[in-house]
């Protein structure tokens, strides 16, 4: 006999099934005991290989998981496709800082951003304007939308269909709103996201994906706004840069290959983008943040058993910290960068702090 096979998409676990959304149904579905015994953890967004059990009680066996595109464990989610930041034109006001703040760590966890500024029915041509002027170069999606108006609803749909995607932001800005205008039968309660994001939905484990359906064509969200894996800090100091699109041409172009672009002489960044620019007065302030986080990561131990160097760096005389030797064992090459790494943080203390 030809099993029946078919791949479709987790929506949601519940004790211990599998709400899985093939085409206009939706199969509960078991895991076949193979896959237990691997202690493949299957998650929210994974595509999965699912066998019919009965043909008319909708429920399946699930008896592979395909390759993940990504995956974050809190919330246990996999295969987001694009992350819909939404932000409003008030009430909370807009901010420029936290849209970079989050289209930067999106940027080092590899997610597309989407710009949806929300509440546009509330005059805001300035806004419009430095999202459009700021944005637009640097090829990101932007839409402009009032939930309350249905206006760019549709737009923001085409965007999301066929995919999977996080709606962020900060509370009081549209996303239930918005969530309820895409699809009216869901019935979110408006408001009350607020009071839920408190710590409870910040915090929540499990995850599961909203369909969104027109016609036969579906979009997934995420039902959970406001990710705790979404933590600018978890970025390196020296892989912030590569987060701002408009420093790629340049960043290898600078005179010292570990160049933050901050106060070094000889920096392309520097000499290309102006440093009277929101995104760079952003990206220092984000680097400031990382660097004092990575100072406080170094052992109290090895800054006890540090001695100081003096030298000279671009014709000006330095001193550097050399820290006491780890004594953990680890990959020679590893603990070399990490050491690099360290001194380099207290360079910079000395100089700037
Ligand atoms: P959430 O916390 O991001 O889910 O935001 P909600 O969807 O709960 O909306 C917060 C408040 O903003 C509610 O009072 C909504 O009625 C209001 N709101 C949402 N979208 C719009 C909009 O497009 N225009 C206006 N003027 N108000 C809106
Ligand atoms: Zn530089």
């Amino acid at each position: 006999m030809v099993k029946n096979k078919k791949i479709g998409t987790v929506i949601s676990i519940k004790a211990n099934y599998y709400f899985v959304q093939y085409e206009e149904d939706i199969f509960i579905c078991s895991i076949r005991a193979i896959l237990k015994k691997e202690q493949k953890e299957i998650k929210v967004g994974d595509l999965v290989v699912i066998e019919e059990s009965s043909l008319n009680d909708k429920t399946a066996v699930i008896d592979d998981v395909l390759l993940r595109k990504n995956e974050f464990t809190k919330p246990s989610i996999a295969n987001i496709d694009q992350a819909v930041i939404i932000m409003a034109t008030k009430e909370p006001p807009f901010s420029a800082n936290l849209l970079d703040r989050i289209i930067t760590t999106l940027a080092f966890y590899k997610i597309e951003p989407v710009i949806c500024l929300n509440k546009i029915d509330v005059k805001s041509p300035d806004i419009e304007d430095f999202i459009r002027n700021t944005y637009l170069p640097l090829e990101y999606k932007i839409i402009f939308t009032s939930a309350l108006k249905k206006w760019g609803i549709d737009e923001l749909y085409e965007c999301l269909k066929d995919k999977v995607s996080l709606f962020l932001g900060p509370s009081g800005t549209g996303k239930s709103s918005i969530i309820n205008a895409l699809n009216p039968g869901l019935e979110l309660s408006i408001g009350e996201t607020s009071s839920k994001t408190g710590t409870g939905r910040h915090t929540t484990r499990h995850v599961s994906l909203l369909t969104l359906k027109k016609g036969t064509e579906i979009a997934y969200v995420a039902d959970s706004p406001g990710f705790i894996f979404l933590d600018l800090l978890n970025i390196p100091s020296l892989e912030l840069m590569w987060c701002f699109k408009e420093f790629h041409p340049f960043i290898t172009k600078c005179h010292y290959s570990s160049c933050l672009h901050w106060t070094e002489p000889g920096c392309a960044v520097k000499q290309n983008i102006s440093q009277n620019s929101n995104r760079y007065k952003n990206y220092i302030e984000f680097l400031l943040e990382i660097v004092q986080k990575e100072k406080s990561d170094i052992s109290p131990l090895r800054k006890e058993k540090s001695t100081k160097i003096r030298c000279t760096k671009g014709g000006k005389q330095i001193e550097i910290i050399r820290l006491g030797q780890k004594s953990r064992a680890g990959s020679k090459r590893l603990n070399r960068q990490k050491l690099k790494d360290e001194e380099r943080l207290l360079e910079y203390d000395e100089e700037k702090f």
